[in-house]
């Protein structure tokens, strides 16, 4: 079989990282990248970019560790490269407070970011209105920066990208041997996904250059994340709400919500506010599927639905996406050396 095709639909950080596991397992494939949207113009480009799993109750917590700790290795060592900056990861810490002791005092992350432990009397006396909290070193990923290093990494090994919406993944069969669908919330429409909903989250990016570590509120709303330019400001959680239009009030809110966590902010300066759909689901989806229409076959891997921690297990899902595709392609391989017999 000569190299096989595969199309990745979608260029957020799901698309990107997988497209990019692809070209790393498999070299021999050609990768192309179809999208309606590249930054800065996706879900991904509003995210925080911060590495806090959020738990999906329909995947099993071991799965979703793998995922986190695939993650939090690939972008480790970026960190400690010359490639940090450019590629916007930055290692940061700061503290989860809670207002009561939450029932799950270590929750399944904590062995894998960076020296958790609670957090002392001395450092609660900063947050008068809590009673408990845990302080911890984790990653952030910096949108758009982490999203244009990715697609300058891809294009170097050859990867195409096109601007194309795609209206259905049948419509690719004749052109690729192997479509990944990573279409984010678009998978609502292009693959008929019921189960999958939007969660609209507003955020407001400040600059607030003294702030240095990330302050989050442990029911997970309010979240103060300082980036390399800019402190991200957040946030809301509406299910089902297709709007992406930033709403004024909310915007007030949030800032001053965030303000009672960290007063100094009163003084940041040139607000900006985005607004972005999280693709959410009981469980990501991830798995083959075989498409089939007057004995032509297209295999198909579905990676998405990664709600509110897309950033946290990207590379995690990615590398089980690719080898996914990796299966799809050996089925491939066998047809094709079965038909020439
Ligand atoms: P997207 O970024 O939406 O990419 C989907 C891509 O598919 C786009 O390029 C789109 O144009 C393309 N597409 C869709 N339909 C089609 C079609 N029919 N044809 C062609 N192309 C199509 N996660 C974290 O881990 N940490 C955080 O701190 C964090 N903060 C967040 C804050 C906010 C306010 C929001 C909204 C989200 C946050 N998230 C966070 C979640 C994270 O943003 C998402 O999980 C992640 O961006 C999903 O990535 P994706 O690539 O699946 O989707």
């Amino acid at each position: 079989m000569a190299a096989p095709k595969v199309a990745v639909v979608g260029a957020g950080v799901v698309g990107l990282s997988t497209a990019m596991c692809i070209v790393e397992t498999y070299p021999s494939c050609s990768v192309t990248i179809l999208s309606d949207q590249f930054s800065p113009n996706t879900t991904s480009d509003v995210a925080a970019g911060m590495l806090i799993p959020h738990t999906h109750p329909g995947t099993p917590i071991h799965v979703q560790k793998q995922w986190f700790k695939d993650t939090f290795a690939y972008l480790f060592a970026i960190s400690n490269s010359a490639e940090a900056s450019e590629a916007g990861i930055h290692l940061v810490s700061g503290w989860q407070v809670f207002k009561n002791t939450p029932k799950e005092e270590l929750p399944f992350w904590s062995d894998v970011v960076l020296g958790f432990r609670p957090m002392s009397k001395a450092e609660l006396q900063k947050f008068p209105q809590h009673r408990f909290g845990q302080a911890f070193t984790t990653l952030k990923c910096d949108c758009p920066p982490y999203l244009l290093w990715l697609e300058k990494r891809l294009k170097a090994t050859g990867v195409q990208m096109y601007t194309r919406k795609v209206a259905d993944l049948w419509d690719l069969h004749s052109e690729y041997n192997v479509v990944v669908n990573c279409a984010g919330i678009g998978a609502h429409q292009l693959v008929g996904d019921e189960k999958l909903f939007p969660v609209r989250g507003q955020v407001l990016r400040v600059h607030a250059p003294w702030v240095k570590n990330f302050i989050r509120d442990g029911d997970g709303l309010t979240y103060i994340y300082p980036g390399i330019h800019r402190v991200t400001l957040g946030g809301t959680r509406t299910e089902g709400s297709w709007s992406l239009s930033p709403d004024p009030g909310t915007t007030k809110d949030i800032f001053d919500r965030c303000c009672s966590l960290e007063p100094s902010l009163r003084g940041a300066e040139d607000v900006q506010v985005k607004v972005g759909l999280r693709p959410s689901r009981q469980c990501v989806r991830l798995q083959r599927e075989l498409l089939s229409q007057g004995g032509v076959k297209l295999p198909v891997v579905h990676n998405y639905g990664h709600g509110s921690g897309g950033f946290s297990m990207h590379r995690g899902t990615a590398k089980e996406a690719a080898r996914l595709v990796g299966e799809c392609i050996a089925a491939l391989e066998g047809s094709s050396s079965r038909a020439k017999l």
